[in-house]
């Protein structure tokens, strides 16, 4: 009596819109705002190139000196 659609458990939900991996969404900088890709698709955020540059300069690991023996 089960209709075929809901047999593999992921029917798809009518008015929602699942864009496949690499549509074109918008792409906006979490730090500053700024559009960094445009796109028609959902807004994703990311890091622009200005806000992104202060972190080249740190270290990937910042190593934290061990407290001298009492
Ligand atoms: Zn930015």
């Amino acid at each position: 009596m089960n209709e075929a659609g809901a047999a593999n458990g992921r029917a798809p939900v009518p008015g929602v819109s699942h864009p496949p991996r690499g549509a074109a969404v918008r792409l906006i900088c979490a730090w500053c705002g700024a559009i960094i890709k445009d796109g028609p698709g959902p807004v994703s955020h990311g890091i622009c190139g200005p806000c992104a540059a202060p972190f080249d300069d740190l270290e990937p690991v910042r190593r934290i000196p061990a407290a001298p023996p009492i």
